[in-house]
């Protein structure tokens, strides 16, 4: 049965900000009280997110590459400069920059990869960063928790994922109303 999933973006960012307590109470028992094993709640995290990502076409969305900074590395650069048929230093003086911790990013956001048609032109050369957005399939979800909530507001994926573990884990707050 499809989930009731919300996918516009300022309707999750309200949501997201005026959820803000509740989401670090839920992260605090994640982390503190549910008493479940990391690899069990990994296993939730994954099946929920592959449910809720059959649900959601990210064509319709690229909010990430919209509105987020793209970490890269050395590997990204190489691969994407093959890919554009230029040097990795026309590469980097053309797409780079250095953050405020001195690591590398896309110098430009949107994303200028990102086409009219929300698909990314170099999808199979992607940054690994992308590759792994929004970082629900990696181990220890208890421990990225902090990430999880800040993606929320931006990724309907992250968001919808995060609203149905609260549902389905949180106990202590329907014990509380
Ligand atoms: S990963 Fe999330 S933010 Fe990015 S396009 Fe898909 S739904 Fe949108
Ligand atoms: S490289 Fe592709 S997937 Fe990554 S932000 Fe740019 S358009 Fe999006």
């Amino acid at each position: 049965m499809p989930d009731n999933l919300i996918r516009d973006i300022p309707l999750i960012q309200r949501y997201a900000k005026n959820n803000e307590v509740d989401d670090f109470h839920f992260r605090a028992y994640l982390k503190g009280y549910l008493n479940m094993s990391n690899e069990k709640l990994d296993g939730i995290v994954k099946e929920t997110t592959d449910r809720v990502w059959k649900q959601i076409d990210c064509t319709t969305c690229a909010n990430c590459c919209k509105t987020l900074e793209i970490l890269v590395d050395n590997d990204d650069i190489q691969r994407l400069a093959a890919r554009l048929q230029i040097s990795k230093r026309e590469f980097t003086e053309k797409y780079i920059k250095l953050d405020d911790y001195q690591d590398k990013v896309i110098n430009q956001i949107p994303c200028p990869f990102l086409q009219e048609d929300n698909r990314c032109s170099v999808y199979e050369d992607r940054p690994k960063s992308c590759q792994d957005y929004p970082y629900l399939f990696a181990s220890e979800f208890r421990s990225r928790t902090l990430s999880a909530i800040s993606n929320s507001s931006c990724c309907p994926i992250v968001f919808n994922v995060w609203q149905i573990l609260k549902r389905r884990l949180w106990k202590r707050r329907r014990d509380r109303r």
